[in-house]
């Protein structure tokens, strides 16, 4: 039995909440062949994760937090005011776009408030030492909101708020932000390129952006200003899984992090490359987010006393609450009887050439300003 004890902030608006009815989302207006599918952003992505874990019994060792809806001037913290003004009247009335490939539903933004609110309840408590660690299981996705629209399903950047929250109220310089999902987030590079308050170190899938958004970003986007060497970009070939990302982590992520020494670390935990993700082209297991959670949470002890919040991000279909499964055994040190469904089917361990020298290339770029 662990003595870690790890948060589990979750409120059944998440689950009941639709950003969208019959919403034909990556189809042509001129479509007669056939019938609307729906929006992917959908109930199931946090209903089945939940019912795994309490079906697994992991559920019962973590600790419950509940939400309050935050104010609403939290959210003008990084988005202006015209933007929150469209998305309450959207919200109040029958829900609509709030920025490409991206719909509010119906009371979304008490959704999402509820949800902000949640993960502040749960900062709370890590920085009061109540909570080691904790995992936000909440929707909709944000950290591709931009502060005058909302992108990719991403409504409000629930990151941002969150951090300005943790600087604001405890004064906090060094903030270690951790994206495994599968795309680059201009939301947060609007936010924190020119700073080294906060560390941004992600990986994503190359070109995985690039069908929907004018670009992509390449390793060469490390931050301007102060913000010099602190945006730690690693894009990843199509088709890149456990070992690719876990040889990014250990070799990249985690020494930068030593040699940063975050007061906080934040999770970006999406799960869009996971082998299954019907929009992504990366092979990431369940077994492999467990890994990186571990390093994540190695980040974490070694540099602030193991403060870790992790929020769900974006990734879609059933095999996401296995991913979700792994990574709470991993922040909370609990093991469960719960297999990983493709063990034994994954083979492939080593990593390719095209990873080996996409993995070399960021470090070569990040080596005048870490040591790697
Ligand atoms: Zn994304």
């Amino acid at each position: 039995m662990s003595t870690r004890k790890t948060g589990l902030m979750y409120d059944s608006a998440f689950a009941s909440y639709k950003a969208a009815d019959g919403y034909l989302t990556f189809t042509k207006d001129d479509n007669p062949w056939i019938e609307e599918s729906d929006y992917y952003e959908t109930s199931e992505r946090v209903q089945q994760a939940y019912n795994l874990l309490e079906k697994s019994g992991l559920l019962q060792k973590l600790v419950p937090v509940g939400a309050t809806p935050a104010p609403v001037e939290e959210l003008l913290s990084f988005h202006t005011p015209e933007y929150i003004e469209k998305l309450s009247k959207l919200s109040s009335s029958e829900g609509g776009e709030a920025g490409p490939l991206c719909r509010i539903g119906k009371g979304g933004l008490d959704v999402i408030r509820t949800a902000i609110g949640g993960d502040m309840a749960a900062l709370d408590a890590i920085m009061k030492g109540e909570l080691d660690n904790a995992f936000c299981l909440q929707r909709p996705p944000s950290a591709h909101a931009e502060r005058n629209h909302g992108f990719g399903f991403c409504v409000v950047n629930d990151y941002n708020v969150l951090i300005n929250y943790a600087r604001r109220k405890y004064n906090l310089q060094r903030i270690m932000l951790i994206d495994f999902d599968n795309h680059y987030k201009f939301g947060i590079e609007q936010a924190w390129y020119g700073s080294n308050a906060v560390l941004y170190a992600e990986a994503h899938q190359t070109g995985a952006m690039t069908e929907n958004s004018p670009a992509d970003r390449n390793a060469d986007f490390i931050g301007e200003g102060e913000g010099k060497g602190y945006n730690v970009v690693i894009p990843l070939p199509t088709g890149s899984g456990d070992a690719a990302y876990i040889k990014a982590f250990e070799e990249i992520v985690s020494p930068i992090a030593d040699q940063y020494k975050p007061e906080l670390v934040v999770v970006i935990a999406g799960f869009a490359a996971n082998i299954f993700d019907p929009l992504g082209g990366q092979q990431l297991t369940a077994r492999g987010y467990g890994r990186l959670a571990e390093i994540i949470r190695g980040i974490a002890e070694r540099n602030c006393n193991g403060r870790l919040i992790a929020m769900l991000e974006g990734g879609k279909g059933n095999y996401m609450a296995f991913c979700i499964l792994k990574v709470l055994e991993a922040l909370s040190g609990e093991k469960t009887d719960v297999p990983d469904l493709v063990d034994g089917l994954i083979t492939r361990r080593e990593l390719s050439c095209d990873q080996e020298k996409a993995i070399q290339k960021v470090k070569d770029i990040l080596a005048p300003y870490w040591k790697l």
